[in-house]
């Protein structure tokens, strides 16, 4: 089954064309600079044949027509009808409590999503925009939203609540969702193959580190906790985001320095984190080349950053009373040599016995503890894409998506 994955941000357009049943990616691409001038849409094909067009595209309608375009291009796409596209996977950021999995889109969920928007005002808007520009040029074919919340639905009340008025839950919806849910679901669920172990023995601390960057204490296959909160702030230290801090030091500065709420918001989402405290850049590479220059303001922010991620395995292998494996993942994860050495060195107490020389080179996917370890370290390229179009096509087909196979009932407090 052909699926078209799309991922819709504010001004641009991801998208991979993805052949479901092999797991074959047959097109992938970014449509940039929507609504500006200079929008570019930028399409690999399989074959690494890789075009860039240039042009006015207005809005996310416009941007679909274009990557369909692409698609069906003689020269350069890779099906010849648009029937071939059998089905769209939508991502989407912000489900709310009202959905703990992947969902066919029908009239009533758009109308939840809309519902929804104040939860995730940055991204569900463009989430439901490119819902609705898909419908609009295929509008026979199937379309399924896939939450970034949704997989953290099964964390119980004492990990998602706040210590605040309870009346604010029912209310406001204010409580911990978590983020990034696709990703520590792949990376969880390849790492039970990878240890040739069934997901539901296995407790698996997942780091997702890239610009965004969040970890989950995933418990025989579900999400038991989670760093990100009721937005992406919280948590670990991040690009541009400051990640956990004390709530009432951002009312000392608004009234130290006179800032409205938006000027506050700013600051911690685009002036803090690694940038707020290097002052240098939110790009972990550069953060690495200025600490090589013995910039000693990118060095204290790559220690937060390392140290923050220590101590929140150290807190999820507590939750979940004791831990098998952990993974890093995401672009840091993945990439940063550096990053895993600081975070995993020094942890043979908890039964990680590090290899410094695995951690250096290997393949992309690789583990990086001893063979004896106790608790297996991995790293372990993300896949959200994939996710998406294999819980699509298990939908479209009436069958329960990956996702959902270790789902709990959804753990809202409604009731109360
Ligand atoms: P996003 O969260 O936007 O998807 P990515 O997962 O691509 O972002 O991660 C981007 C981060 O990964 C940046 O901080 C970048 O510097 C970092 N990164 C990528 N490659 C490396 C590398 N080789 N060493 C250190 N950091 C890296």
């Amino acid at each position: 089954m052909n699926i078209l994955v799309v991922n819709c941000g504010s001004s641009s357009i991801k998208y991979q064309f993805i052949e479901a049943e092999s797991r074959t990616t047959m097109a992938k691409g970014l449509v940039d600079r929507i609504g500006m001038s200079g929008a570019v849409l930028t399409n690999t094909r399989y074959d690494s044949d890789t075009i860039k067009l240039t042009g006015d595209i207005l809005d996310h309608g416009m941007a679909i027509e274009y990557v369909l375009a692409v698609l069906l291009s003689k020269n350069h796409g890779v099906i010849k009808d648009k029937s071939e596209i059998h089905a769209v996977g939508h991502r989407v950021v912000h489900g709310a409590e009202d959905f703990a999995g992947s969902v066919l889109i029908t009239e009533q969920v758009l109308q939840s999503l809309r519902d929804n928007i104040e939860l995730a005002p940055l991204h569900n808007p463009h989430n439901i925009r490119g819902i609705v520009a898909c419908r609009q040029h295929l509008p026979t074919i199937p379309q399924v939203g896939v939450f970034d919340t949704a997989f953290h639905q099964s964390m119980e009340p004492r990990a998602f609540l706040y210590g605040i008025p309870y009346i604010f839950y029912q209310k406001y919806k204010i409580r911990r969702y978590g983020f990034h849910g696709t990703s520590h679901f792949f990376v969880s669920s390849r790492m039970a193959e990878v240890l040739d172990t069934p997901i539901e023995s296995l407790r698996i601390v997942t780091c997702h580190l890239g610009n965004g960057c969040s970890m989950a204490a995933v418990k025989h296959g579900q999400s038991m906790d989670t760093s990100m909160g009721f937005t992406p702030l919280e948590g670990l230290l991040m690009g541009t985001r400051s990640g956990d801090l004390d709530p009432q030091l951002i009312l000392y500065i608004m009234g130290k320095e006179g800032l409205t709420l938006s000027e506050a918001t700013t600051l911690l989402n685009k002036h803090s984190g690694l940038i707020g405290i290097s002052g240098e850049s939110s790009d972990m590479r550069e953060i690495e080349n200025a600490m090589e220059k013995g910039n000693p303001k990118a060095r204290i922010a790559f220690d937060i950053f390392c140290y923050r991620v220590r101590k929140y395995i150290g807190g999820y292998a507590a939750a979940m009373g004791g831990v098998d494996a952990v993974v890093f993942t995401g672009g840091i994860g993945e990439n940063s040599v550096r990053v895993r050495e600081a975070v995993s060195t020094g942890l043979e107490f908890m039964g990680i016995d590090f290899d410094p020389a695995l951690n250096a080179e290997g393949p992309k996917e690789r583990i990086i503890t001893r063979p004896d370890s106790r608790v297996t370290v991995g790293v372990i390229p993300t896949n959200e894409e994939l996710v998406i179009a294999l819980d699509t096509m298990n939908i479209v087909n009436g069958g329960l998506p990956p996702t959902m196979k270790n789902m709990v009932k959804n753990r809202a407090l409604e009731a109360l």
